[in-house]
């Protein structure tokens, strides 16, 4: 089978497609014929070294596809199941093994690519709205990014729940696609703090939601009501530098850096924000945006398209 993989930390020409050996499924192991596989910044950080990984290493951590065959003390299952997953090395590949208790059973009604283009960023848009920060009716919340995959997704949840989305991103086009999914205003980035008290009457966001980072966090801060929660979920733009936690003093704010693998430790937690997932993806709540499709050898195009701020939505690796 072919995979995507890296021997050295590095830009994107570190990426090669290499003929590896078909995987054999160890205990508690199953082996999937990937159909899709998303394309997510933490594949970018594994390659860059921001996050160590074991080299040589297979890239790609979400992914949906059928099932071929699975160690014997595997139960429920049979060949031909639609499932995904998310949190497993070397899912861009035309096979992966993911451990039985990672894998979520995809619905009728959610396509296959549906449900790879959702696994990572749907999940954690999941639990960003219900726990880092529970969005409630009326709650004001400042998105940024809000084009992107994790954006549009938080829009539409927050929007879902009752709540209003101020977003924040860089082009008119991105903008428009900000507003479509929901917010009620969308700005540059630099308005953002305008744009924050005029639709809360100078109060301040009761949260926001930041997987910028270090170009973002500022404004995040300053954007806040009293009390508010600042969730940094992420570092699009690089790491925010250290920081002194008595700033936090000026509005008695919440500062949280929420990762999805504490949000899904459990099975029965995995699946029940897979079936909420699901079901908000049935009933129109949530879309996955698959706007580019990219086969295994233009892995580079599609995470130059990611890093460097072209893409909207979500791109999936089809191999
Ligand atoms: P996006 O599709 O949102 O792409 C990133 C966007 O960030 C860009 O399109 C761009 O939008 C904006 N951006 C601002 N500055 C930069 C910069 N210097 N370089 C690149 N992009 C920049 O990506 P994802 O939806 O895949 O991920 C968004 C964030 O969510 C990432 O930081 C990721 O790590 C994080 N994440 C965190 C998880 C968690 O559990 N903590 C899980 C999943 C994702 P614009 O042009 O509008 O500025």
């Amino acid at each position: 089978m072919r995979a995507v993989v890296f021997g050295e930390y590095g830009d994107r020409s570190v990426l090669h497609v290499e003929e590896r050996p078909d995987p054999r499924p160890g205990p508690g192991e199953v082996l999937v014929l990937v159909q899709a596989s998303g394309v997510n910044f933490i594949d970018v950080y594994q390659r860059t070294g921001a996050y160590q990984v074991p080299l040589p290493a297979m890239l790609g951590s979400e992914g949906a596809g059928t099932v071929l065959s699975f160690a014997d003390d595997v139960l429920g299952l049979a060949p031909g199941d639609r499932v995904a997953w998310t949190g497993v090395p070397g899912s861009h590949a035309e096979q992966a093994l993911v451990p039985a208790e990672r894998l979520v059973p995809v619905p009728e009604d959610v396509s296959t690519e549906q449900a790879a283009a959702l696994m990572l960023q749907g999940l954690t848009a999941h639990y960003l709205t219900h726990d880092s920060y529970a969005v409630r009716p009326g709650s004001a919340v400042l998105v940024h990014a809000a084009a992107g995959g994790m954006g549009q997704l938080i829009t539409r949840i927050v929007t879902h729940l009752g709540g209003r989305v101020v977003a924040t991103a860089s082009t008119p086009q991105k903008r428009d696609l900000a507003t479509a999914a929901g917010a009620v205003h969308a700005v540059p980035y630099e308005d953002a703090l305008d744009a924050v008290r005029e639709v809360t009457g100078g109060i301040g966001v009761d949260a926001v939601y930041d997987g910028v980072g270090k170009d973002t966090f500022e404004t995040s801060l300053q954007a806040l009501r009293p009390r508010g929660t600042l969730v940094l979920f992420g570092s699009a733009s690089g790491k925010v530098p250290p920081f002194d936690p008595l700033r936090l003093m000026t509005g008695s704010y919440f500062l949280t850096r929420p990762t999805l693998a504490h949000f899904t430790a459990s099975r029965p937690e995995l699946l029940e924000r897979a079936e909420t997932l699901f079901g908000w993806v049935a009933d129109g709540i949530v879309d996955a945006a698959v706007t580019g499709r990219y086969p295994l050898d233009a892995v580079a195009e599609a995470y130059a398209a990611l890093e460097g701020r072209q893409s909207t939505g979500k791109l999936l690796i089809i191999p």
